[in-house]
């Protein structure tokens, strides 16, 4: 009923692209069946979740926010929906996103924008906008998004949720359409950090199907969040990511959740990560790079609705030309491009080469800076929502939203980002980050649990 009533029409939230009613209605009412039997279910068991249309779902379609997925109907299901329909968790249905993941306001969807629920002329954040603004909204409690490069902070910054990037190899990618495989990954999406935990344990874990995947099961976040205490602890605000180039309201916002902590017993202590400031460039190589090589499959061969050309001969390369032309929108493009170029004999070392060696230097930034301190805090976004269509043309400015989340993604940390009030400029939402070293996602639910 929610969903009806905020999510359509031309104002609408406009979170989902689809939505599974009577299904999930379904499972709700099984699930009552079963505790009024006496039944002993997961503590989850009930509570709908929203999925960001990049995860594939038996019996729903997957779009990933393309027009050249559309109609499409995977044959199976992501090892996170399997473990989502095992603690039978009623699935409300599929949320928008830039096409294939690739953008931070969601204007990029081939479906048309999702609105953020506080102002419905701004941006929800992206790629994972529709999974924020429904759980900012109130269509759902929870939601799965996936974060590449912040698709599950930035956008739980700018709608005032908390949203959570795993340690990469916590949670299974099988069933995420690959962006780029080596910084995806997926993770939780709630309105506090509780939840977040409680939902990390049902998706996380080992699976045989990633071959990325950790051995070692995701335990003791819920246990982390229920205690919630950061007495003795260090806590580093990375110099390179507040300050200049970040909205004052973040920057007050940001020096009061200190102020907050140290009140709470951590010390505050400033780290410095001076390459950091090479993340953002390092990123748009690798990600398009690795990007170009994940869709070249959708050529309407493998996968992807068949465009013919509108004349001349029927050959193989001018059909999957024709298709890739009308399926894929102008960020796709643009990223297979430059990922393509990127990657190009004679160009390899100089580019994709040189990004890599940055991302080991991100890396180094990182351990040096835990031997230091137990977590790392930043805002999680430079700014609050933007008005639709204010970055749109300008890819630039739209990437540098991703400054401050995109550190993780390369070093493979987990990051969590919970809200930390209202900007005093224009009341909307600023997130505040926390990260932690590779395989201690409890310790951002611990932390976080204090801030909220
Ligand atoms: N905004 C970033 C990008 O456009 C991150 C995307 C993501 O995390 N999926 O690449």
């Amino acid at each position: 009923d929610r969903i009806a009533e905020v999510d359509g029409g031309a104002r609408g939230v406009h979170a989902f692209l689809h939505v599974n009613a009577e299904e999930a209605l379904a499972v709700a009412a099984d699930v009552d069946a079963r505790r009024a039997a006496g039944e002993e279910l997961h503590e989850l068991a009930g509570v709908p979740i929203a999925i960001k249309d990049l995860i594939v779902t038996k019996g729903q379609p997957t779009t990933a926010g393309s027009k050249i997925l559309e109609g499409w109907m995977s044959p199976y299901d992501a090892t996170v929906i399997k473990k989502i329909r095992d603690a039978r968790m009623p699935m409300l249905g599929k949320t928008n996103l830039d096409e294939f993941a690739m953008g931070s306001s969601t204007e990029h969807s081939a479906y048309g924008p999702t609105r953020n629920p506080w102002d419905l002329d701004r941006i929800p954040g992206g790629s994972g906008g529709g999974s924020a603004a429904a759980v900012a909204a109130f269509e759902a409690p929870l939601a799965l998004g996936t974060d590449t490069g912040g698709s599950i902070r930035q956008p739980g910054a700018v709608t005032g949720t908390v949203g959570v990037k795993p340690t990469y190899g916590a949670v299974s990618r099988y069933g995420a359409i690959a962006m780029a495989s080596s910084l995806d990954q997926i993770g939780p999406v709630s309105r506090t950090v509780l939840d977040s935990a409680l939902l990390q344990e049902v998706i996380g874990g080992h699976d045989p199907f990633d071959s990325t995947s950790l051995t070692d099961p995701s335990t003791g976040l819920a246990d982390a969040a229920r205690i919630g205490n950061v007495k003795g602890m260090k806590i580093g605000v990375i110099k390179e990511l507040h300050g200049e180039g970040f909205q004052p309201g973040v920057e007050n916002r940001f020096n009061e959740s200190l102020e907050l902590l140290r009140n709470a017993g951590a010390e505050i202590i400033e780290v410095s990560c001076p390459n950091f400031g090479y993340a953002l460039g390092a990123y748009y190589l690798i990600m398009p790079s690795e990007a170009s090589s994940n869709l070249a499959k959708f050529d309407g061969v493998r996968f992807g609705s068949r465009t013919l050309p509108a004349d001349g001969p029927l050959t193989i390369e001018r059909v999957m030309g024709a298709t890739r032309a009308a399926g894929f929108g102008d960020e796709v493009k643009r990223r297979i491009i430059l990922g393509t170029y990127a990657l190009s004999a004679g160009y390899y070392d100089a580019y994709y080469g040189s990004a890599q060696k940055v991302r080991t230097l991100i890396q180094r930034d990182f351990d040096a800076a835990f031997a230091q301190v137990d977590v790392l805090i930043s805002p999680t976004s430079p700014v609050t929502a933007f008005k639709l269509g204010e970055k749109l043309d300008d890819p630039l400015a739209m990437y540098l939203n991703d400054i401050a989340t995109i550190p993780a993604n390369m070093a493979g940390v987990p990051g969590l980002t919970l809200p930390g009030g209202l900007a005093d400029e224009d009341g909307l939402p600023v997130g505040i980050q926390f990260l932690a070293p590779a395989r201690e996602d409890a310790r951002l639910y611990r932390v976080g649990a204090v801030l909220e």
